[in-house]
């Protein structure tokens, strides 16, 4: 097959678009439309000057995604005073797993020069990932710890650091199942928190609407098997190897059946993004005018609508303890 711009061979087919492309044409795409959506979702307050950067940090595990993220974000903002990065990866505590990633990751950051740090859950927590796995005293699966923890973690050390933005390499998959896992559930304010957590329009928010670092994701318009191409393509510094407890099965699930979909009906997981965004963005402004106040969590002052936060409550479970009271 022949690129539709150039003529050269193709090195991929993306169906939902009828496109083939060849590799350099293919990676153009990619920095396009990673771009276009940082322009759309207006990540960077229009305000900004060189005198007082944004301070992005990046997510960065070391997997395909957060590794493609952080390097086009490089390419495009190196040489832009108006923005900082940082990267800032999470140890879990997965013997073998975590450490060969976070190989990759200081191989990257050393290779374009950005400030990377890295937060454990041992040294936040007094926990680490394997010892809740085994134990596991909710009968839960391990994600459902490990992804409180990790989204926990990631938001209290944005606020420390005054980060502006938070930026995570989800792609155009995991957003997709998650909307799906969402809406099968039926629970609309997990549909709602999607919008208020996660969502562009930095624009449209009011001041103090939501009292943590606002989130975004440049690379939710991306397929997964695209993105996983660039990096082959550009030889990014990646770690591949599936963690020991991934345990998300109902995923999987959903995982496997949208890829059946996007085969018979190419464009389906922008479609189901679109219609949930715009039900996300409805679903948070009715719960804003209604009974939407958020508190404080008692113990360690995260938002929560209820006394103690969910982070707290699997702390107390798994007999970990806040960074503050850990010695
Ligand atoms: Fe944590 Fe699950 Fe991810 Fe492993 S797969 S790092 S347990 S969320
Ligand atoms: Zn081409």
């Amino acid at each position: 097959m022949e690129c539709d711009k150039c003529g050269r061979e193709a090195v991929m087919h993306a169906a939902y678009s009828g496109m083939h492309m060849c590799e350099t044409h293919f990676r153009e795409s990619v920095d396009t439309r990673v771009r276009k959506r940082i322009r759309e979702d207006s990540m960077l307050a229009p305000d900004t000057r060189p005198d007082n950067p944004e301070t992005w940090l990046i997510g960065l595990s070391g997997g395909k995604d957060s590794v493609v993220l952080t390097q086009i974000l490089h390419e495009t903002f190196a040489d832009d005073p108006r923005i900082e990065l940082v990267a800032l990866t999470i140890h879990e505590g997965i013997e073998g797993y975590r450490d060969a990633s976070l190989d990759a990751c200081i191989e990257l950051t050393d290779d374009l020069d950005i400030e990377h740090e890295v937060v454990s859950y041992a040294d936040e927590y007094g926990i680490e990932m394997d010892d809740v796995a085994a134990d596991d005293p909710l009968n839960m699966a391990p994600c459902a710890y490990c992804g409180v923890f990790r989204r926990d973690a990631l938001a209290g050390y944005a606020q420390e650091y005054d980060a502006d933005k938070l930026l995570t390499g989800h792609n155009l998959d995991d957003e997709a199942q998650t909307a799906m896992m969402n809406l099968l559930s039926g629970d609309i304010k997990q549909v709602a928190k999607h919008f208020d957590a996660s969502l562009g329009d930095f624009e449209e928010r009011e001041v103090g609407d939501a009292p943590f670092v606002p989130r975004a994701k440049p690379l939710r318009d991306i397929p997964e098997k695209e993105v996983a191409l660039y990096a082959h393509l550009r030889d990014l510094p990646t770690h591949m190897a599936e963690c020991p407890h991934a345990s998300e099965a109902y995923r999987g699930e959903l995982r496997d059946h949208l890829h059946e979909l996007e085969e018979n009906h190419p464009g389906t997981r922008h479609s189901i993004m679109s219609g949930y965004e715009e039900l996300a963005r409805l679903a948070a402004e009715a719960y804003r005018n209604g009974d939407g106040a958020r508190g404080e969590c008692e113990r360690c002052g995260a938002p929560t609508k209820n006394d103690v936060c969910r982070k707290c409550d699997l702390l107390d479970a798994v007999g970990g303890t806040p960074a503050e009271s850990v010695e």
